[in-house]
């Protein structure tokens, strides 16, 4: 490998890692380095969340160890047979960096992944020193996101996890046939083994500090994954299927999707086109559906077409609305809250809100309006003390009269 300088790796490492959308910081505990002689937080003030226009979050330094790689994924740029440059930081160069960084208040922590060198056992030792001496030598209090190595030795994860906020596996693809097609060197059995592992770990992390307050943190921010939309034949109905398998299994605080980027150089098994990234957004909105909103996994899926496909021209609650006419309208001055949680357009803030109110007085379509983006999307589907849709839940043409005129994205 040639001699780089600093600039010149950071440049390569930090365009190399550009294809991990799992990097959001979320969920950690307050960790404040306030009136002492430590460094950085986790929360608070002067601390930049800024986000990439394709919404990806940049306030971590986000960069990989080494873009060497002994696998051959295909999907993967780093892989052994791509034609990049390569370049690798030493576990102390990326210690300086984040501490530099971080000192400027560029980033808010560090999401630190890598390639496979040597083996997976020498790679994790090389991410473990990173976050160890962050935090042993150099009190660091910043956020750290460590990618493990589903195929290192269980006891060099554990270790990631005592210094590390979060720790993740990729699952890479949401089946195991695209899997065994894209990624023939890993293996689905291997990576669920090591979550389940990380899962136990935490679990008994949670347990020890319930007893004993001096207990070690174990990864305070859980366990999170990603996988690749796109790459594959998996429909969006297999993909959310398959995300809350996960959340049930492994107690994951995120599931990632990134639809899958063409990369230059790329194998001749993968797609030449990258997924519309409209799809990426709904896959995100069917987890929060899954995760906020009640909503099972398999109603999720009715929200699909035939071939298992969420609609990009509309959210996958409205679609399941569409679909499930019989449940509208919701009489918002009665329904429980579950109910009004399945009301296109009402987000759990109005909901709250519509449950806090309803206590002191009926409410009218002008207060729902109130709370809501669109009035227009909520009105097929509520009965309010003025307002009743009569026969407007049943029409043919309901999509296009709720269904959004602009492009821009929305919420539910
Ligand atoms: S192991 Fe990771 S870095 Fe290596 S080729 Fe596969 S996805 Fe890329």
């Amino acid at each position: 490998m040639a001699q780089l300088d600093t600039r010149a790796k950071l440049a390569i490492l930090a365009d190399a890692a550009k294809y991990d959308a799992s990097c959001a910081s979320s969920g950690t505990v307050k960790r404040s380095s306030e009136g002492s002689k430590a460094i950085g937080s986790t929360e608070g003030m002067g601390i930049c969340h800024a986000y990439a226009p394709d919404g990806r979050c940049i306030s971590l330094l986000k960069i990989l160890l080494t873009n060497s790689c002994i696998f051959d994924c295909h999907y993967c740029i780093n892989r052994k047979s791509s034609n990049v440059r390569r370049a690798r930081f030493s576990a102390q160069e990326v210690v300086q960096l984040t501490l530099a960084f971080y000192r400027r208040n560029y980033i808010e922590g560090l999401f630190l992944s890598s390639g496979i060198i040597r083996s997976p056992n020498y790679t994790m030792e090389q991410l473990v020193e990173v976050a160890r001496s962050l935090r042993e030598d150099h009190d660091f209090r910043g956020y750290i996101h460590l990618k493990t190595i589903p195929d290192a030795d269980p006891e060099l994860v554990a270790q990631a996890g005592l210094f590390a906020d979060r720790v993740s596996i990729n699952v890479e693809l949401p089946t195991d046939r695209g899997l065994q097609r894209l990624a023939p060197e890993k293996s689905s059995e291997r990576i669920a083994g090591a979550m389940g592992e990380l899962k136990g770990a935490i679990e008994e992390g949670h347990d020890a500090r319930k007893r004993f307050k001096s207990a070690p943190r174990f990864a305070p921010a859980g366990q999170s994954t990603q996988m690749i939309v796109g790459a594959d034949s998996a429909s969006d109905g297999e993909i959310v299927t398959r995300a809350a398998g996960l959340y049930d299994r492994f107690a994951l605080r995120r599931v990632y999707y990134s639809a899958f980027s063409p990369i230059p150089d790329a194998s001749a098994v993968l797609p030449l086109q990258r997924p519309p990234l409209m799809r990426e957004h709904r896959l995100y909105q069917s987890d929060w559906l899954m995760r906020f909103y009640g909503f099972k996994p398999a109603e999720v899926v009715e929200a699909a077409d035939a071939s298992g496909m969420l609609p990009l021209d509309i959210d996958p609650k409205l679609a399941w609305a569409l679909k499930a006419r019989d449940q509208f309208p919701v009489d918002v001055n009665r329904a429980p809250k579950e109910a009004l949680l399945r009301v296109p357009g009402l987000g759990t803030k109005a909901v709250k809100a519509i449950l806090a109110s309803r206590r002191w007085r009926a409410l009218r379509l002008d207060d729902i309006g109130r709370l809501t983006v669109s009035v227009a999307k909520v009105r097929p589907f509520i009965v309010t003390v003025d307002w009743r849709p009569t026969a407007l839940t049943d029409t043919i043409d309901l999509k296009t009269r709720v269904a959004p005129k602009v492009e821009q994205m929305e919420l539910f």
